[in-house]
């Protein structure tokens, strides 16, 4: 038989949880929505999803979920972060609301809303390294009022950048993982696959 999968958990606050429990399922995990404390231990890991971050920052606060979170992550639960996910990841933000507060874990500085009004959304195909796959053509990448990486520590992995303006969308340092735009709502698979690898080699 084959062995179950890790259970990883996606922050169900607010956001695009549904389609990070399909992709994660289909990525070979048991996924699980995660809005209460006492329902951390359980996990192996953590999705957070896109959404707004501002709002994430809010209902984490008022869920008592941003200091077990910021904890958790930093003492190596692996986690990934899409769009305002990677936002949440970040431990410094640029263009931030006063007083917002992120779960931090990867030593970079991200700005919000980057990509400017005019390309609220759009959709780039991005070539990524450190997949893990023999398949390494372009992904078709989604991003919606996307942040982008402005700065990075040394130990912060590039992954990707965006093509038409050369700014970095995809990072991993260790166990965590982030993209400015939103592998959920494409079917391809290669990014939670990554994170499914990332949980197992962890446990
Ligand atoms: N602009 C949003 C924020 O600041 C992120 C958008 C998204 O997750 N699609 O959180």
């Amino acid at each position: 038989m084959k062995p179950a999968g890790p259970v990883i958990g996606v922050l169900a606050l607010q956001g695009d949880v549904p389609e990070h429990l399909r992709a994660l399922e289909e990525a070979g995990a048991r996924a699980v929505p995660v809005r209460r404390p006492e329902e951390l231990h359980q996990l192996d890991g953590l999705v957070i999803p896109g959404g707004e971050s501002t709002t994430l920052w809010r209902l984490s606060v008022a869920f008592d979920m941003l200091e077990p979170l910021r904890k958790l992550i930093a003492s190596g639960l692996p986690a990934f972060g899409s769009c305002a996910g990677m936002i949440m990841l970040a431990d410094r933000l640029a263009d931030g609301v006063t007083g917002q507060l992120t779960f931090g874990g990867i030593d970079m500085t991200v700005r919000r809303n980057a990509f400017g009004r005019q390309v609220d959304s759009f959709e780039s195909d991005i070539t990524l390294s450190g997949l893990g796959t023999d398949d390494t053509g372009p992904l078709r990448a989604v991003f919606i009022r996307a942040p982008w990486v402005e700065q990075n520590g040394e130990n912060v992995a590039i992954l990707g950048t965006e093509e038409r303006t050369g700014r970095i969308v995809a990072v991993r340092q260790g166990q965590l993982l982030a993209t400015a735009f939103h592998p959920e709502l494409t079917p391809d698979r290669r990014i939670h696959e990554l994170f499914v690898d990332i949980v197992k080699d962890n446990t």
